[in-house]
């Protein structure tokens, strides 16, 4: 299906709660359960600011109440929990076949600082009301499910972000996540080992059936469309670049201005270049966000400029051809200024497509209970970008206020809120009974 937004056939906006149980399963979500939940990891003692919002980096005291919170709260669903080596936890439902490759559900409970009291929280509130609901009704599923609390996935404290999942998807080994520092110079390791939260590698999440994770859309679509549940077909890829112009210095009083070699000039001219090839298309964004001078005088032509590129797309194919056409516009404006230009692509997010068959599942699901859904491709990262590589992934979004997030006032409208977790409740428990991803069962 194409990526654009496609609001399901069905007119009906209602919440779910009015709706009749699907035929996926007879979960029904608690709104009051699942607020308090929301409420109980956002709570003065556990990192909530006077503002409404909640500040817990990392393996910080605020993370470990919080943490604490989460096994206490899983162990009253009867949930096993542990933690692995890089402080991801696990919290475990047995599955009939309890030998089965399990389903993973949650997101992550860290926050920039001060961040809002959804990002991330929500998708493991709606993980734990998933199982509560599970338990409400006597299911006994197949495959094991697995609540998540994937380690430091904001990178606030310990960067890079999404660090837990890096770990357990193979981008990076222990040794490096524990290496990281945070701006007081202490060890992640270190940290995780102070809270009590630094566990074996045997703990680790193996492989799995399918994951799946909501959390708020911290962008304004679903908002403006109305649509209360966002499908989320994948997350846009993301490339970093450095580009270095080398040109002739010399006095700002002597040649020219005509026949000069500006570094200045040349960049200048590659960046206004790179935004107009960008609204002319409309499928892709740049962004220049740092610049560099040298030597940095008033009076000196500057031999010497390096500005940051950040290219974003839909898909990794056109994101990786645009920034080729991109690489030759500059060269050939290099070409006509007489500089030099080297670009250096340091860093990328690929993003590979979420599984087709869930988003098939998560689309019944919506479309049983009545409630408005559409396709939304994300914008930032999320631990679902990298399970994504390790096994069957999907994410569902909130609605978000006004597309704001990583403050004290984000918000989801609860009717959104309330929709999403119904919609996700129903495709977990139907992907804990389904013996393989088939978008025909
Ligand atoms: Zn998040």
């Amino acid at each position: 299906m194409s990526a654009t937004p496609t609001p399901s056939s069905s007119s009906s906006s209602s919440s779910s709660s009015s709706a009749p149980a699907s035929d996926a399963g007879s979960l029904r979500i608690d709104p009051e359960r699942l607020r308090a939940y929301l409420d109980a990891f956002a709570s003065p003692d556990v990192g909530g600011t006077p503002q409404g919002g909640v500040s817990r980096p990392a393996a910080s005291d605020a993370d470990k109440a919080a943490r604490d919170r989460f096994t206490e709260t899983a162990r009253e669903l009867g949930l096993e929990v542990r933690f692995d080596d890089v402080g991801n936890m696990t919290a475990r439902r047995r599955g009939a076949d309890d030998a089965a490759l399990p389903v993973l559900i949650g997101s992550h409970l860290d926050t920039v600082v001060p961040g809002g009291r959804f990002d991330g929280i929500l998708g493991v509130a709606i993980a734990l009301e998933t199982v509560a609901a599970m338990n409400d009704a006597d299911a006994r599923t197949q495959r094991p499910v697995v609540v998540v609390n994937w380690m430091g996935e904001e990178g606030a404290r310990f960067p890079p972000a999404m660090l837990g999942t890096g770990v357990i998807t193979g981008q990076w080994d222990a040794a490096y996540a524990h290496s990281r520092t945070d701006a007081d110079g202490i060890r992640l390791d270190d940290a995780l080992e102070r809270i009590g939260y630094l566990g074996e590698p045997e703990h680790r999440v193996g492989d799995f059936f399918a994951s799946l994770e909501a959390h708020i859309e911290q962008g304004p679509q679903l908002e403006q469309s109305g649509a209360l549940v966002g499908i989320v077909p994948r997350v846009e890829p993301v490339r970093w670049n450095m580009v270095r112009v080398t040109g002739t210095g010399g006095h700002a009083g002597g040649p020219g201005p005509g026949g000069r070699h500006e570094a200045v000039v040349a960049a200048a001219r590659m960046i206004v270049a790179a935004r107009d090839s960008a609204v002319a298309d409309g499928a892709f964004k740049t962004t220049v966000g740092r610049m560099r001078v040298e030597p940095g005088s008033t009076n000196v032509i500057a031999h010497e400029a390096e500005f940051s590129l950040d290219v974003r797309a839909h898909d990794d194919e056109t994101l990786d051809r645009r920034l080729d056409e991109l690489e030759a516009l500059f060269r050939s404006i290099a070409g006509e200024e007489g500089v030099g230009v080297e670009i250096d692509r340091f860093w990328s997010m690929r993003s590979p497509a979420f599984d087709e068959r869930i988003q098939r599942m998560l689309e019944r699901a919506a479309d049983a209970r009545g409630i408005r859904w559409q396709h939304t491709v994300g914008t930032i990262g999320h631990d679902s970008v990298h399970l994504a590589g390790a096994g069957p992934t999907a994410m569902l979004f909130t609605q978000t206020r006004d597309g704001r997030s990583h403050c004290e006032d984000e918000f989801a409208p609860w009717e959104s809120v309330v929709a999403t977790a119904q919609v996700f409740a129903d495709t977990a428990l139907a992907l804990a009974n389904s013996r393989e991803l088939d978008s025909a069962s």
